[in-house]
């Protein structure tokens, strides 16, 4: 089976006025360009999963995510393109979401599950598809060796070195592949950490366990503005200001956060100045879709 997608993420100048104040010069790699529905980070995850799927003969993807889940969107839109049937295990009472409506569009059959249920997720898969012989599991968000795999490539394709990198995290698979990335080729980068989630130090812990070797990096885990997909006034207004002053599509769920993170960091003279910063833009999108009443 042939998985080739022609990656398109071009590196591209952000200029702002905190950054120039302070001799920054700050990029942001744009993955958020890979694809439209299977954006960023979540088509790296992807990659060498659906690989194995497809070397197992596998015809069936079978994930799990909540009812605003970029993953499963990814998952319905790489399933649709690549030639297999989908099946998305949602968690929660049984909705319906302008996100849930573009895997259905894509294909995918939506299955609800209650909360208490949704927690041990090969017992689920175990229950509903344990006799499909073509079904493949694929765990919430992507989290696997081989999405780690698939997003270390991200760091191949930098035309140059930085003194920083700036990612959000969830499950902090991409901050894993990420470091992996950078501390197998040697590099000097700072990998920093933005978990989105309240009390990210528990992203540590887990981060450390996907690395095959012990190296450093920062959490900033002040930026998740209440928990997962809270917002404050100040995050929204920081969107609008950046998404009408660069052209670039941010979200209030990781990106805005991430990047609400890097200009406060700049402002308080976190960074040496003449650092070279890069941005990672995840993707994710579409979850903005279902979030108009935030910016009202
Ligand atoms: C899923 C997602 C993340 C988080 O990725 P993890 O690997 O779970 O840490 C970051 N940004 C966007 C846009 C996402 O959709």
């Amino acid at each position: 089976m042939d998985l080739h997608l022609d990656i398109f993420s071009p590196v591209q100048p952000i200029r702002s006025k905190i950054f120039d104040d302070k001799g920054l010069t700050v990029s942001i790699k744009r993955d958020d360009l890979i694809h439209p529905v299977i954006s960023g980070n979540k088509w790296r995850k992807l990659k060498y999963v659906l690989q194995r799927a497809a070397n197992d003969r596998k015809t069936h993807l079978v994930t799990f995510g909540g009812a605003y889940s970029n993953h499963l969107m990814a998952t319905a839109a790489a399933a649709a393109k690549f030639g297999f049937k989908a099946t998305g295990l949602v968690r929660g009472e049984p909705v319906d979401n302008q996100m849930l409506f573009i895997c259905r569009l894509h294909g995918m059959q939506l299955l609800f599950v209650d909360r208490e249920s949704y927690r041990d997720k090969p017992a689920l898969f175990a229950e509903n598809f344990g006799n499909d012989e073509q079904a493949f599991f694929i765990d919430e968000g992507g989290a696997s060796a081989e999405g780690i795999k698939g997003v270390a490539e991200l760091v191949d394709e930098l035309p140059e070195s930085y003194d920083h990198i700036f990612c959000a995290c969830g499950t902090g698979t991409t901050a894993a592949g990420i470091i992996k990335g950078v501390s197998s080729k040697g590099l000097q980068t700072v990998f920093n950490g933005i978990p989105v989630l309240k009390n990210g130090d528990f992203l540590r812990a887990d981060i450390d366990g996907m690395l095959s070797r012990p190296s450093p990096y920062h959490l900033h885990t002040d930026y998740h503005f209440g928990g997962y997909a809270k917002t404050t006034p100040g995050l929204i207004a920081f969107i609008k200001d950046f998404v009408s002053n660069t052209g670039v599509l941010i979200d209030p769920v990781y990106t805005g956060k991430m990047l609400y993170a890097l200009h406060d960091l700049a402002a308080k003279d976190h960074f040496a100045p003449g650092s070279k910063i890069l941005a990672i833009h995840t993707g994710g999108m579409w979850g903005l879709l279902d979030m108009q009443n935030k910016f009202k």
